[in-house]
């Protein structure tokens, strides 16, 4: 029996050594639209955006170790067709399997325009390296989008020392997520590190000059300056390529509770949607890209394993490491379980009485402890 596994980062590769850890010796091809084999996202916004990391520290299996699998790594050539389990690639490659995986996270959303000089997305190492590159001569960031990776960004642009503006539709960054009690906690914290917040107004447009980026317009009429614009607005699942695949797509790959979108075809990580307690769940975090992997490979070997996840994401600001397990939400009720705002603490989050959510503020001992809670829920 052989595997195709279709997008070579965190869920591919964990698809990848977990079949081979459980004893499948069959062929196994891997196949990536970038040209570099396969590495870490967290560290783009972080360790390597500052420059603290070099490329090679992003890598995730050693070189050793990724002959070792024993795959056959076929890179740069994205997939452009799913016809059963034929993938058809750019170059015009057929690659044929008895099982495909399909991994192949997500696309960031752009701002409508022509591409400038100055203007960046953030999602591969490539993104990262040159934005990198941008930072270094910057004399003013703005940074569209007051999500995760919105936030980080403007955390590691101060860092090194930049001025930076975070600007987005919500009156405090993660709102939508996390609630405006955390939310107004991040405000303060960025605030007090230096960014200016001009939150709570959509952002319309940029301006430019002589085909380099010039500012970020905003629906109030103010224009923030800028040579270097990060738009972090999110990302939606890379699924362009299965169009006529008869999979059924909707903001994801559609999967039944083992991961499996159709006889023989399996899709994991960012990309993957499937029946989560009462709806689709599509997470988009790196612990997810791993399990959801580990459980793909179970399946694909016979073991009939339903994937029922905690989520979990961290996301590290400045000096701050959030960590967040379950499924907190904006609506839900937040008291803090442990510690207090002003220093480090543990907050629950709460629907129905029920605890759906664990948040720690640079706790990472605390929040494991209060994770059972979600486990006996
Ligand atoms: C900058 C950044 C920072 C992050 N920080 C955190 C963090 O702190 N904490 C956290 O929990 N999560 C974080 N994440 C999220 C985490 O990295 C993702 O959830 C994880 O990478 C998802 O893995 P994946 O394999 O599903 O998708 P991806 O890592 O996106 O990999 C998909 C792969 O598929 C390839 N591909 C796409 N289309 C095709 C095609 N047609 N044919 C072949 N290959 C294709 C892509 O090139 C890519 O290599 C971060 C993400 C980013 C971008």
């Amino acid at each position: 029996m052989s595997v195709l596994v279709v997008g070579a980062s965190a869920a591919g590769l964990t698809t990848v050594e977990a079949l081979r850890r459980k004893g499948f010796r069959e062929p196994i091809t891997v196949l990536g639209a970038e040209w570099h084999p396969p590495y870490d996202r967290p560290p783009l916004s972080k360790q390597f955006l500052c420059g603290d990391w070099d490329e090679a520290r992003t890598r995730l299996p050693p070189e050793a170790m990724l002959s070792a699998l024993e795959a056959d790594f076929v890179l740069g050539d994205p997939a452009v067709a799913l016809d059963g389990r034929t993938v058809r690639t750019a170059s015009g490659r057929v690659l044929s399997a008895d099982t495909v995986v399909i991994a192949t996270g997500l696309t960031p959303r752009r701002l409508p325009g022509p591409e400038l000089e100055g203007l960046h997305v953030l999602r591969t190492l490539d993104d990262a390296a040159a934005l990198r590159k941008d930072l270094v001569e910057a004399q003013r960031v703005v940074v569209v989008g007051d999500g995760v990776l919105g936030c980080e960004i403007a955390a590691t642009a101060r860092k090194l020392g930049l001025p930076v503006t975070m600007a987005g539709p919500q009156a405090v960054p993660l709102e939508g997520q996390l609630g405006p009690m955390v939310g107004g906690l991040l405000a303060e914290l960025h605030r007090s590190e230096g960014v200016e917040l001009r939150l709570g107004t959509a952002v319309t447009g940029l301006t430019d000059v002589d085909g380099r980026v010039s500012g970020v317009q905003l629906a109030d009429g103010d224009v923030l300056p800028a040579d270097v614009v990060v738009v972090a607005l999110g990302a939606v699942p890379t699924t362009d390529w299965l169009e006529g695949s008869g999979l059924r797509i909707d903001n994801g790959v559609v999967c039944d509770a083992y991961c499996r979108a159709a006889d023989g075809v399996y899709a994991a990580g960012d990309v993957a949607r499937w029946p989560h307690e009462d709806s689709l769940l599509r997470l988009e975090n790196r612990t997810n890209a791993t399990e959801q992997a580990l459980c793909v490979a179970a399946n694909i070997l016979g073991e009939t394993q339903p994937y029922r996840p905690i989520p979990y994401f961290w996301t590290d600001q400045f000096s701050t490491k959030i960590q967040v397990h379950g499924r907190p939400s904006a609506d839900a009720d937040v008291t803090i379980a442990e510690g207090n705002v002003a220093d480090r603490f543990v907050a629950h989050y709460r629907r129905d009485g029920r605890i759906v959510g664990v948040l720690g503020w640079n706790a990472p001992k605390q929040t494991r402890q209060h994770r059972e809670h979600l486990v006996q829920a």
